[in-house]
């Protein structure tokens, strides 16, 4: 049985996110999406709600759970036992963060492997933040999110003016 997990902010989940998702299941058995608890970015969603969002675009596929944690990535990869954690690179700009982040993890636990897929190109573009800045200013998101997410961020942004 070959686990994954697969960690991040998620706030909110994109099409990019679930790109990701959809091709790691072509790798692994299983795979364990990871929502950060305790981020120095303040979230728009609380982490029940991108659990919970989470939970809902990804009901299609029956090898993935969702979880939130807090603390160290390799701590929560070993409790959940899995061996690899993966991550998507969009840019060259992701590039240096994930290798610092991927040694740093490999250094607290050398058992822990990161893998990296390279985002399509159609989503090359595509983030969270993104997402968040278009629907602020009224435009329009179905491309970068699916359906129930894009009304969650709608209703967050009607909700705070
Ligand atoms: P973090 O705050 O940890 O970067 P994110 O929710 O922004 O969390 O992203 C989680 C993971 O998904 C990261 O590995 C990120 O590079 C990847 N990711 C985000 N958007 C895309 C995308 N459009 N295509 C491929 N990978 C993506």
């Amino acid at each position: 049985m070959r686990r994954a997990v697969y960690p991040g902010s998620f706030d909110p989940v994109t099409f990019g996110h679930l790109d990701v998702i959809e091709r790691s299941l072509k790798i692994v058995d299983e795979l364990i999406i990871g929502v950060l608890r305790n981020h120095t970015k303040n979230p728009l969603f609380s982490v029940e709600e991108r659990v919970s969002m989470l939970k809902e675009s990804t009901k299609q596929f029956s090898h993935v759970r969702v979880e939130s944690f807090d603390g160290l990535l390799v701590d929560f990869a070993v409790q959940s036992e899995a061996a690899v954690i993966v991550r998507g690179l969009r840019a060259i700009t992701d590039f240096e963060y994930e290798l610092l982040m991927s040694q740093t993890n490999s250094v607290l636990n050398p058992s822990v492997d990161t893998v990296f897929l390279t985002t399509r190109l159609q989503y090359a573009y595509l983030s969270s933040s993104t997402v968040k800045e278009v629907a602020l200013m009224g435009g329009d998101i179905s491309k970068f999110v699916p359906e129930h997410v894009m009304r969650h961020v709608y209703d967050k942004y009607e909700r705070k003016d």
